[in-house]
This record gives C-alpha cells, structure tokens and sequence, in this order.
C-alpha cells in the first residue's frame, strides 16, 4: 500500500504569487519559496508589501481566477488516483486554493489559513502546524503506508527527507545543487517513471 504526497505550486499549478506580481506590477511579490528558504520571512515581507500597496484579498483572489492549472496537470492527478492515492500537500491557502482546486478535479488538499479582517485586508497567516507538510508524511507513514513524495522546492525537502521516497520536478538548479540525493523530472512522463519504481519500493 502506497500514496503520493505532493506539492502544489510549482507542480500542477503555477507559483500563485508570481502572477500576482505580474497581474499587480509589484516585482517585489516574485519571491517564492524557490528563492527564499525561512517561508515566515517569506510571508511577512508579501503581508507587508499587500499592506503598502492597499491590496486586499479579493485583489489576489481576482488574479488567482484569471490563473489555469500546468497543462497536464489534470491528467497526471488522474494517472496518480489510478496508479496509487494522492494527497496535495501545500503551503498555500484555502482562500486561494479554490478555484485552481475547482480545475483539477479537487483533489484532497492539506495546507494553510490567512487572517483576514472584516474589510478583506490579510492581516496575517495561520500554518496548519509547524514543518506541516513533513507531519503529513509522518501521519500517512505511521498508517503502514509507503510514501513517495514530490515537489519542487525548498519547503518541500524535509518532506521529500521523512518519505520513503522523494522526486523532485523542476526545481531550480539550487535545490538540485543542494540535496543531489533525490531525483529530478523535467515533465510528467519522466514524473511518472520515477514514481513506478519508488512506490514499488524499488528506487
Ligand atoms: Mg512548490
């Protein structure tokens, strides 16, 4: 018995702060966790920037709506229900995951909570625990499930670390430079056969 925990930005959709950037003209919102390590200083800076600029969250929910999953990416979470079971592990959230959830077919998705006051300003962020998306790899392992784990950044190593198995898809050259020990997917067929062998135990 096996499940595949796997990142969402980055992999099945595209990094959400990086169109609300483009969509805003705010350069500074195109860090993402690809450049920054410590997400807590990640998502103070973004909160700070919304503030200065009087961005609500509606404004981001607008540009979320204008944004499709990668092309493939409804096909691949088909293959992954039929070859195995998937969980969307994300440090996104759920008042931005909606509508990208709607056009993948809602898969089963765990992440995080923003504070939002009653005139729509986001006033802060609530993790759903600490290092979330390593606990969810502990809790499906301790369920005697083999897990393999994909993402494609710096806040998905340690869970890539806690499973049985880890691929990554993507990543930039300073992740791959980093942790050399997992391997890397440039599409999903490639995805798809690293994840055969890793489920069966094999790699
Ligand atoms: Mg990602």
């Amino acid at each position: 018995m096996h499940i595949i925990c796997s990142d969402l930005e980055g992999v099945f959709v595209p990094e959400i702060w990086i169109n609300v950037a483009e969509k805003t003209g705010i350069p500074e919102l195109k860090k993402t966790t690809r450049d920054e390590p410590d997400y807590d200083k990640l998502m103070r800076g973004r909160l700070k920037i919304l503030d200065e600029r009087g961005l609500k969250l509606a404004d981001i929910q607008e540009v979320i709506a204008t944004m499709d999953p990668m092309p493939g990416a409804g096909r691949f979470l088909d293959w992954a229900r039929r070859a195995s079971q998937i969980i969307v592990v994300s440090d996104t959230f759920i008042q931005f995951a909606g509508p990208l959830m709607e056009k993948l077919g809602f898969p089963t998705l765990l992440c995080n909570t923003l504070e939002v006051d009653d005139s729509g300003r986001v006033t802060g962020y609530r993790l759903r625990q600490a290092d979330g998306k390593r606990h969810v790899v502990r809790a499906v392992k301790s369920l005697n499930y083999r897990v393999v784990a994909m993402g494609d950044s710096y806040n998905d190593i340690s869970m890539l670390k806690e499973a049985d198995a880890g691929v990554l898809f993507r990543p930039p050259e300073n992740v791959i430079r980093e942790f050399p020990q997992f391997p890397v997917t440039h599409n999903y067929d490639e995805l798809k056969a690293a994840l055969i062998p890793a489920l069966e135990g094999g790699a």
